[in-house]
């Protein structure tokens, strides 16, 4: 899914961190708007017949590529990225609480009952209303978040309009997929008293499977245009690494992010018979084969270890123990303030802010964990990548784009909290491992080069 649309689905389908964890494979994987460079410059391979290969220094040799200037900018923008995680809580906060303080939460419930007396769709109504003033409230943010800031560090090509065009589509869809969910979940409450948030959870995994599986079909060619790759220089060696791999892909999806971004990707979308695999045309226009390759190894990492799988197994567990900490929290605030918020129990379809500020709550502490989560699987998929493609320097080439955008080189606690994909450092330091143990000479049963 989009980067765009999925901050925003996930806030107004009441989840925000979990989603990004279900779809991190489903997220770019690689960014840059430098052109790539031939690993040559920097590779130690020259030395290697003579002297062990030395990993770390080989290391510091593609690190040094960057220079010091874009080290910093690029610094600065992920470490501006932690507070965002900050401010982002915080302004979801304080719009929550507006609308309870206010009591614009019960004046638009109040509105929805005048409109209709069938409770689904009072719920619906309400559930509109939420959403675009959420979007209202926090545009300001947004802005700055997505537009702005994008442009400041050079990682945009988006003009306003462009850009306000992806941002009404994102509503249109979190209207519609929020006012459904919306709706089942209250309808869940009002049946089932106390015990509703285990269906709830239930409900919501079984909605975020459906959304994940009609994903790549109906929502992401509504941001960008998807086509079959036909070159068949790029094409072969991909399906034929696909075979190789197991993966009954016959084709490879091309879709055209340069219109919102510089950045390099590819993906692994959709669920069963939607699954595929994506790469846009930045990534095409600016990388060498073997790059493509080692991306596209990783991307294979994915879909064979079956991450998507495996992420909504992680998501399923969190969004149970969410649930039961949003009942919880519900009935605990409800006891203290409902009354001064005109709010009475929690089949009250007002009490949506309540419940998105315990949730962006929950989110927020759990961003290590998510972080984590997501992070294992991409350096599985890494390790897959390696085997598959066989191209530690072409992998090391993209790390080093990813550099763009993503601190190259973190602390390891900086790493473990807000990491959702391996640090740069780590990333080469094991494609580098890689290339030392299939090195002619080198203690591995057998190079793949030299079976
Ligand atoms: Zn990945």
């Amino acid at each position: 899914m989009s980067r765009t649309v999925l901050p925003m689905l996930a806030v107004l389908l009441v989840i925000f961190v979990l989603v990004p964890l279900l779809t991190s494979a489903a997220t770019a994987d690689a960014a840059t708007m430098a052109q790539s460079t031939a690993p040559v410059a920097a590779s130690p391979s020259a030395g290697v017949s003579i002297a062990p290969f030395d990993v770390k220094a080989a290391v510091d040799a593609y690190l040094a590529k960057v220079p010091p200037d874009q080290r910093a900018r690029s610094d600065a923008y992920f470490e501006g990225g932690y507070w965002l995680i900050l401010w982002d809580f915080v302004a979801t906060v304080v719009a929550m609480w507006l609308m309870l303080r206010f009591r614009w939460s019960t004046a638009m419930r109040d509105l929805a009952d005048r409109m209709t007396r069938f409770r689904p769709l009072q719920t619906a109504i309400y559930s509109v209303q939420f959403i675009v003033l959420y979007t209202l409230l926090t545009f300001p943010m947004a802005v700055y978040e997505g537009y702005f800031r994008e442009h400041q560090y050079g990682l945009s090509n988006q003009t306003f309009v462009a850009w306000l065009r992806d941002q009404a589509v994102g509503l249109a869809i979190s209207i519609v997929l929020g006012a459904v969910l919306l709706m089942v979940l209250f309808g869940l409450v009002r049946r089932l008293g106390k015990s509703w948030w285990v269906w709830g959870a239930v409900a919501f995994i079984a909605f975020t499977v459906f959304a994940v599986l009609i994903a790549p079909v109906y929502i992401s060619p509504l941001f960008n245009k998807y086509t079959k790759l036909e070159d068949p220089k790029i094409k072969a060696p991909i399906l034929s690494m696909a075979r190789a791999n197991g993966i009954p892909a016959t084709d490879v999806y091309v879709f055209d992010e340069s219109r919102q971004s510089k950045r390099v990707s590819a993906n692994v979308s959709g669920l069963a018979g939607t699954t595929r695999i994506s790469l846009n045309d930045n990534l095409l226009n600016r990388c060498t084969l073997p790059e493509i390759e080692a991306t596209m190894g990783h991307e294979m990492g994915h879909y064979v270890m079956n991450h998507q799988y495996k992420g909504l197994l992680a998501l399923s567990v969190l969004a149970v123990i969410g649930f039961a900490f949003v009942n919880w929290g519900l009935n605990v605030c409800l006891r203290r303030w409902g009354g001064k918020w005109g709010i009475s129990d929690i089949g009250d379809v007002a009490v949506l802010p309540l419940a998105v500020l315990l949730i962006s709550f929950y989110g927020f502490l759990l961003t290590p964990v998510t972080n984590t989560i997501s992070r294992t699987m991409e350096y599985e998929a890494d390790m897959f990548g390696l085997n598959a493609s066989q191209q530690p320097d072409g992998g090391a080439e993209v790390d080093l784009m990813l550099g763009e955008y993503r601190k190259l080189d973190p602390g390891p606690i900086e790493e473990f909290i807000f990491y959702d994909h391996p640090s740069g450092r780590t990333r080469i330091t094991a494609a580098m491992r890689w290339k030392a143990e299939h090195l002619p000479g080198a203690a591995a049963p057998s190079g793949p080069t030299q079976p």
